[in-house]
């Protein structure tokens, strides 16, 4: 780039290189963990993250835990068992984790596997790669010894009928949430996870944002961490995490940052996009932040001894 080219880009906000974050300045939090996750059912999952901090866990043994929490729950139907299936009744689920090291394990298009954020771990810590899919996943689960199930459960296989009845194209966009858990553990290190069925009814074969690092979910230990959930389509285009973690890094807080990323699909939609994005995003300071498009979107935040629903509005609403 020429350097007059240069510096009207930067006018413009697109270069900002004087406000980059030094890492090495920021003030990282001792001995004051923080968990923050998607939705309602991240209240439970806090939990969980907590108990293991208190167990000597690290911010990866957290974030793992409490996600389980939501895998593991039947009522949940937007995430592991009793999650809604694809359109031909197929449970498949997508999961990320990545660690303090910027290691990171992927599994997509996973089926019959109740723990799929373990599974990921496992090909983080296990293998030479970071992302294993379909049929290899599973092998590859089985393998390391995790039971096949059947995920479809009988609530959510007669909610599946009905919808074969109705014949719907697609489910609207509020019927499918992802659990994403972001924690800052008490050395002040960052790790996360991400794991969900995805959009109710899909094709079969879809996959959505949550396994794709950098989408789903990102980590960068010396910066913060971000993770979305809504129409996974629509973060993969924006590389919706990462941008938000990049944005953090260029002096945004944690809340600007999830904003800006978000302006940037508004504007992609024109000005009035017809689904919904979620992001939270925790930065290594130990602060916090959210936005989301439309209607209204929640998340669960446990630091100093208290765990907490926050309900926002979209930036839209
Ligand atoms: N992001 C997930 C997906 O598109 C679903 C959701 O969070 O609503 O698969």
């Amino acid at each position: 780039m020429k350097r007059r080219d240069f510096f009207k880009a930067s006018a413009i906000g697109v270069i900002t290189p004087k406000s980059l974050i030094e890492a090495s300045k920021i003030k990282i939090p001792k001995n004051k963990p923080v968990v923050l996750s998607t939705w309602n059912f991240g209240l439970k999952a806090n939990v969980e993250a907590e108990k293991s901090l208190r167990n000597g866990g690290n911010a990866m043994d957290a974030a793992e835990k409490g996600a389980m929490n939501a895998e593991s729950d039947e009522e949940n139907n937007s995430v592991g068992i009793g999650g809604a299936p694809d359109e031909k009744g197929n449970v498949t689920l997508d999961a990320c984790v990545m660690d303090s090291s910027g290691n990171a394990g992927s599994v997509a298009f996973l089926q019959n596997i109740k723990h799929p954020v373990s599974v990921a771990r496992k090909v983080m810590e296990d293998t030479k790669h970071v992302m294993l899919v379909g049929e290899g996943a599973r092998e590859f689960a089985v393998s390391n010894g995790f039971k096949e199930i059947d995920l479809l459960t009988k609530k959510s296989k007669k909610e599946w009928k009905k919808w074969l009845k109705t014949k719907r194209e697609m489910t609207p966009h509020e019927t499918h949430d992802t659990i994403s858990v972001l924690v800052q553990d008490k050395k002040g290190d960052l790790a996360g996870a991400c794991t969900t069925s995805g959009w109710a009814y899909k094709m079969h074969g879809r996959v959505g944002d949550s396994p794709i690092i950098g989408s789903g979910l990102f980590v960068d230990n010396e910066i913060g961490s971000a993770a979305a959930t809504g129409l996974g389509e629509e973060v993969i285009k924006t590389n919706g995490s990462f941008l938000v973690v990049e944005l953090m890094r260029q002096g945004r807080s944690p809340m600007e940052a999830c904003e800006e990323a978000l302006k940037r699909v508004i504007k992609r939609h024109n000005g009035n996009p017809d689904f919904q994005i979620g992001y939270i995003a925790l930065r290594k300071d130990g602060t916090i932040g959210s936005a989301c498009l439309k209607w209204s979107f929640e998340y669960a935040l446990s630091k100093n001894g208290e765990n907490k629903l926050y309900k926002i509005n979209g930036l839209l609403s």
